[in-house]
């Protein structure tokens, strides 16, 4: 299937490494160009040289954290500058802490809502206007399963991701008539980086192996397995994309079966 985006520019936040980066992967090598940021400028520019390389791709690393707004602005105004526009916003942040409602104070609340909730609104308000203009855009929020089945001891993670998503639903309607969609996609437990160090930081707090720690998680996936990012960027790839022109609204797990409900 050609997903019809050659040439479409695509912004993709927190995309060095894990969902992030394999979403600019799927994407560049459906003959889009790229902005990519993250907060380590070293990391960043290793995984734009890695894409040129693999698909020939225009690719275009902007060391920015989307918690910061000035980062945000910075980083908008580097894509424009370097293509033009922006036709497709992926936005993607690090997870926040874990931790029980006693565990965060309101500083905790501020940051988070800076990382998951700030960061996609104005990344939203940079881009919108262009895409209406020009009557194309696609915007795919990265949340998690956790908006649909709230995960415990996340709770940063599940209160936020919720407002991105009433956010994002609400934002479908009112900008369906102009040819941009808005999405959200939800990752199950995928094998990133980020996965492998909580099921570390598991095995040393219960005494166990990273291996047994990674057992509980996937003894309630039906799949009985991770799920790979590469499995997560091609549901990514295909809602960004011109084939996905009448889907809007939605919220979608890439979970191997983990949600049970009827949704
Ligand atoms: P990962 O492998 O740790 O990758 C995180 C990426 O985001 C890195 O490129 C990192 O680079 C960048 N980043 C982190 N904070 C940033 C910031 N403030 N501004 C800009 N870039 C930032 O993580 P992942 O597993 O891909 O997870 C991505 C998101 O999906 C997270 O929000 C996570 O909570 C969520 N999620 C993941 C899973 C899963 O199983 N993997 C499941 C549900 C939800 P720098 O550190 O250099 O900035």
């Amino acid at each position: 299937m050609d997903l019809g985006i050659t040439g479409k520019v695509a912004l993709v936040t927190a995309a060095s490494k894990g969902l992030g980066r394999a979403v600019a992967e799927e994407l560049a090598a459906e003959g889009a160009s790229l902005v990519l940021c993250a907060r380590t400028d070293a990391t960043l520019q290793a995984t734009c040289t890695a894409i040129r390389a693999a698909t020939g791709a225009r690719v275009l690393g902007v060391a920015a954290d989307v918690a910061n707004p000035a980062d945000v602005a910075r980083l908008v105004q580097a894509a424009l500058a370097e293509f033009g526009q922006v036709d497709i916003l992926v936005t993607n942040a690090g997870g926040p802490p874990a931790g029980t409602f006693e565990q965060h104070d309101a500083a905790a609340w501020d940051a988070a809502t800076r990382l998951l909730l700030s960061s996609v609104v104005e990344l939203t308000r940079a881009v919108l206007p262009g895409m209406q203009a020009r009557g194309w855009g696609r915007i795919l929020n990265i949340t998690s399963i956790a908006v649909k089945q709230p995960v415990a001891g996340l709770m940063l993670s599940n209160s936020l991701r919720a407002a991105v998503t009433g956010m994002a639903r609400t934002l479908a309607t009112e900008v369906a008539a102009s040819g941009v969609t808005v999405n959200n996609i939800l990752p199950g437990y995928t094998r990133t980086e980020r996965v492998e160090h909580l099921a570390s930081a598991a095995a040393t707090r219960d005494n166990i192996s990273p291996e047994q720690a990674t057992e509980r998680w996937t003894s309630e996936i039906p799949m009985r397995r991770l799920g790979e990012p590469r499995e997560f960027a091609a549901l990514a790839a295909f809602l960004c994309s011109e084939r996905a022109s009448y889907i809007t609204g939605t919220s979608t797990a890439v979970d191997g079966g983990w949600l049970r409900g009827l949704y």
